[in-house]
This record gives structure tokens, sequence and C-alpha cells, in this order.
């Protein structure tokens, strides 16, 4: 865990949904003050409290910060699976962000990358995509995704 801030990055408040609201993912929070943050922070809902990208997480550069990589990295709570949700088209096949995504392969980790509507599963060594898509779904399952 870091003390790290999110700054002028707000992507999780369009890339993630919030229940509470029943906002859907790819749509702005209606509470989003682009560059400036949250308008109700004192009082947003719990799972924007309790929400925590990769980037925040981990003890990752601050070029990895989605608003700049144009990636979102959002782990699984089983910790083999890592959704990159792509903000700015093809990124996730750019630098920095596909270099973090081989190191996450190399992790033993499956990566589900999303960029619109293309969506890829890659998948690490020693595993096969069957493995790594079981892990996901139960993964989605568990947060009632589905
Ligand atoms: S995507 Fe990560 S860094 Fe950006 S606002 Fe959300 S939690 Fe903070
Ligand atoms: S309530 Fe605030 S933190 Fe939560 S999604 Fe909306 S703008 Fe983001």
């Amino acid at each position: 865990m870091t003390d790290k801030k999110c700054g002028e990055c707000s992507l999780c408040c369009l890339m993630t949904h919030t229940p509470e609201f029943r906002r859907p993912v790819g749509v702005w929070c209606q509470h989003c003050k682009q560059g400036e943050g949250c308008t109700i922070y004192t009082v947003r809902p719990e799972s924007c409290v309790n929400y925590k990208c990769m980037w925040l997480m981990e003890d990752w550069p601050e070029f990895l910060r989605p608003d700049k990589c144009g990636v979102l990295f959002d782990v699984l709570r089983n910790h083999k699976t890592v959704v990159a949700i792509t903000a700015r088209p093809g990124a996730w096949r750019e630098e920095p962000a596909y270099n973090t995504i081989l190191h996450l392969l190399k992790e033993d980790r499956g990566v589900y990358a999303v960029d619109g509507e293309e969506k890829n599963l890659l998948v690490p060594e020693g595993r096969t995509p069957e493995q790594v898509w079981y892990d996901l779904m139960k993964a989605v399952k568990e947060l009632g995704l589905t």
C-alpha cells in the first residue's frame, strides 16, 4: 500500500461503475469535475471510497497513472487477473502500458485488455486461455457484475 494521491486523475469516475448511482462503465459520473475531482468527495458512495486502481495501490511510477498512460489497471479480487481498461484507443498496445502488461504476465497474472469494443485475453505462460477466462469470470461474478 502507498500514500499516493490521485492528483488530476479521475478516470475511475468514467471507466468503472458506481453501483450506488447505477452508473455504468463508460459514462462520466455526474459529480465529477474533470481535472478537479469529485464534487461530493466527503459524502461520496462507499464503492468510491473503497476503490483503488493498481497504480494507486502499487509502487508504480507516476507515468503509469491512468490519465497519463491511457490505461486503468484494475486487479480483481483473486489477484490472478488484471483488467486493463483503455481510455485512449490503442494505449494498451503502446509503452508504457504494454511493458506493464508483459510484467503482469511474467507474474503469472492473466490480463483482460478492454479497448472499447475490442477485447483481448492475454495469457501467462503455462496457463490456458480457458483457465484465465474461468478466473476472470469467477472474479467478475463475485463482484456482482454478471
Ligand atoms: S483511476 Fe486510480 S489514480 Fe485515477 S482517480 Fe481512480 S483511483 Fe485515482
Ligand atoms: S461520486 Fe465522486 S468519486 Fe464517485 S464516481 Fe462520482 S465523481 Fe467519482
